[in-house]
């Protein structure tokens, strides 16, 4: 184990470049001068997973509806998601990574964080080694990914953006603190659409305007995720990359522009919840069930989670849960709505998990 504080860590957040449309082109070489798009079916409601350049140029873009995306660029090749290959690839790419280190974190099938501060090769260059997992990815599987070098995992997942595709970034240590103060806030992981937008409400773009508010105010208009809006925007990330965490339970959630009143109000948001954890569920390699369950936020934050234990997602079972995590707030608006599934072994026999 190394003693080095976790500033000064190497990490290395890998990401594939279009993974699965990728994939498909690689495997069949009449797509690769077409737009193309993996996942969404076109007679029914459905969405793209991943897009190509090619079909990014007219605008298409992942979680976009199928129907959409067919208007904005009508000779769209769509093509049939293969997952179990995606899974196999996803392996092989993994393969790679192990031989350079064993801390390895996996976010998705097609991106992972590596720490790579004890790897001994290239006398232990993160920059060196990203590229050199690049090339063995490349000449190895024959696909394109990016790659982002700092010393903590935000950054480095910020920086594997900015040479994309086929391309990394590196912000050394001693480049954090200038790096960060023209960051836009938007791009910090965890700043979604609506938290970004009330956080320009605030007057706050950048990091360097965060940094001009204090902990306390951050807390106040942004409960838990204000602590570590303050670290982030100050450069600070002090998780490790979690090698042999097995994942617990995948969730997908979204806050709203307004707060919901009823839970009425909720159906629509509910289904579109379910869509996406059902699409991440599949990204994650289909893991057994354990339980299922939601999450509200109510609109004084107060926060509170109901799940039953179940083997499968069950869009009735999850919506019997809402409406009783809802009745818990006794009238108050919610402001947020979580689903998610609970992957390890049911520890206890109780069903509910009444914590308020
Ligand atoms: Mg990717």
């Amino acid at each position: 184990m190394s003693n080095q504080p976790f500033q000064q860590r190497k990490i290395i957040h890998v990401d594939m470049d279009c993974f699965y449309a990728a994939v498909e082109m690689r495997d069949n070489p009449e797509l690769r001068d077409k737009a193309i798009a993996v996942g969404g079916s076109a007679d029914r409601r459905g969405v793209i997973a991943t897009c190509n350049y090619k079909a990014r140029e007219f605008g298409v873009r992942s979680a976009m509806a199928t129907a959409r995306a067919l208007r904005l660029c009508p000779d769209l090749v769509l093509v049939k998601g293969r997952m179990s290959v995606y899974q196999e690839v996803s392996r092989q790419i993994r393969a790679v990574f192990a031989e350079y280190t064993d801390k390895i974190e996996p976010l998705s099938l097609d991106e992972a964080y590596l720490d790579v501060s004890e790897c001994p090769q290239f006398q232990g260059s993160a920059t060196l080694i990203a590229k050199d997992i690049r090339r063995r990815i490349l000449e190895e599987i024959g696909l394109t990914a990016s790659a982002g070098i700092a010393p903590v995992k935000f950054l480095a997942k910020v920086a594997s953006d900015l040479n994309k595709p086929n391309g990394q970034a590196v912000i050394p240590p001693a480049k954090v603190a200038e790096f960060v103060e023209t960051l836009p806030l938007r791009k910090i992981p965890g700043v979604g659409k609506v938290t970004a937008a009330k956080l320009a409400d605030l007057g706050m773009h950048t990091c360097a305007d965060a940094q001009a508010r204090s902990l306390e105010e951050l807390v106040a208009h942004f409960g838990k995720f204000g602590g570590a809006l303050y670290e982030r925007c100050r450069g600070i990330d002090k998780r490790s990359v979690q090698a042999s965490r097995t994942r617990k339970s995948i969730g997908v959630e979204t806050t709203f522009a307004s707060d919901l009143a009823g839970v009425v109000d909720a159906k629509q948001h509910f289904d579109r919840l379910l869509e996406q954890l059902e699409g991440r569920y599949q990204r994650c390699g289909n893991p057994v069930i354990a339980r299922i369950g939601v999450k509200l936020k109510f609109e004084d934050f107060q926060q509170t989670t109901m799940e039953q234990k179940h083997a499968a997602i069950d869009a009735e079972l999850l919506w019997s849960l809402l409406e009783g995590a809802w009745e818990r707030g006794e009238g108050k608006a919610v402001r947020l709505i979580g689903l998610q599934v609970g992957l390890d072994k049911p520890g206890s026999a109780k069903q509910l998990d009444l914590g308020l």
